[in-house]
């Protein structure tokens, strides 16, 4: 941590500052220039909060050097982390991995068809919420258990793996059985409690950036994760709420190689909630793959005019098989390859 006094500092701030700097384990090296005094502390306190830094008087600014989280940074295993599923599939290695279906399960025959035009897409995953977190208590909620296992059910019946949504600590255990990857939603990406326990289930987690969330934020709920001993894990770049309306949210394109830079995980493009209109999810997904995404959620429906929730913005499934011929001829180019 720098510390960097202001200029009328006085000797007594100085000292009340790196009073505290060593109560809380930092060695302290002091620089006294012609117009200010810099404190530098060295050493990595477990607790500490450059906040609290910034208030005390006679400080000028503070700023954290070390990063806050430490089993989530790219330092921790520069490598990169690979996940391995059941079926031999490997989600962070060179093979970009996609997961595609309706934002809802909705019945047998919807999702029996959805996981038919996901397969011969060639894509790995079939996603499906069966528990759904919806702005309006009035909107669909999902078919719950009932959907989980429709889900299960027609994944063995097309070799694909099952991706879908947890919303509460309860749901856990009753999912186990059916799905081969959590999905933590944008609006659970701070339910810390849930985070906690999913970092002590042995099946891999995708958790998506909270719709306000900062990167440094998303680590830090990441770190919640691996810091239980879960270390399957995949962050999922989802769009963020800016001032622009033209689009549902804004897909940051950026946060993916920034997260690259940061973490070992895995880093996935949404471009379905990232923009939430249909036609501008091919482009959206083509420039999360050109940017390094590891792999790609997004939302088709058979009968997208009809579906329950997320319609606008699910592809039609000609669409998605269009858009994956198009990613097969843009991986070779960043490197990548896909199925
Ligand atoms: C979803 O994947 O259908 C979903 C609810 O996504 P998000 O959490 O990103 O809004
Ligand atoms: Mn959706």
């Amino acid at each position: 941590m720098i510390v960097a006094m202001q200029g009328k500092a006085t000797e007594e701030n100085i000292q009340q500052v790196i009073e505290r700097m060593v109560e809380l384990g930092f060695n302290v090296h002091r620089t006294t220039g012609a117009s200010q005094t810099i404190l530098a502390g060295v050493g990595t306190p477990d607790h500490f909060d450059v906040a609290e830094f910034k208030v005390l008087s006679g400080v000028h600014e503070a700023y954290r050097i070390s990063s806050p989280y430490k089993l989530a940074g790219r330092s921790f295993r520069p490598e990169g982390t690979k996940i391995t599923f059941p079926n031999g599939v490997v989600v962070g290695g060179e093979q970009i991995i996609l997961m595609a279906g309706p934002c809802s399960v909705e019945s047998r025959e919807q999702i029996l068809t959805s996981a038919k035009q996901v397969a011969a897409t060639g894509a790995q995953f079939l996603r499906g919420g069966a528990y759904k977190p919806r702005s309006s208590p009035y909107s669909f909620q999902g078919m719950g258990v009932e959907g989980l296992k429709l889900l299960r059910e027609v994944s063995n019946e097309t070799g694909l793996l099952v991706i879908t949504e947890v919303m509460e600590i309860s749901q856990i255990e009753v999912m186990l059985p059916y799905i081969d990857c959590f999905q933590v939603g944008a609006r659970n990406m701070q339910n810390f409690n849930l985070l906690r326990e999913l970092g002590h289930v042995r099946k891999p987690v995708l958790m998506k950036r909270g719709i306000s969330a900062t990167i440094e934020e998303v680590l830090l709920s990441a770190e919640y994760i691996l810091s239980g001993g879960n270390y399957d894990l995949i962050l999922c770049e989802r769009g963020i709420r800016t001032y622009e309306t033209y689009t549902r949210n804004t897909m940051d394109i950026s946060a993916i190689p920034v997260l690259k830079k940061l973490t070992h995980l895995p880093v996935f493009g949404d471009p379905s909630h990232g923009v939430g209109i249909r036609d501008l999810v091919p482009p959206m997904a083509l420039a999360s793959v050109a940017a390094g995404a590891d792999g790609l959620l997004m939302e088709m429906h058979p009968n997208p005019d009809k579906a329950m929730s997320d319609g606008a913005q699910s592809l039609y499934p000609q669409q998605l098989q269009a858009l994956v011929e198009q990613l097969r001829k843009l991986a070779p180019v960043v490197g990548r390859s896909i199925a």
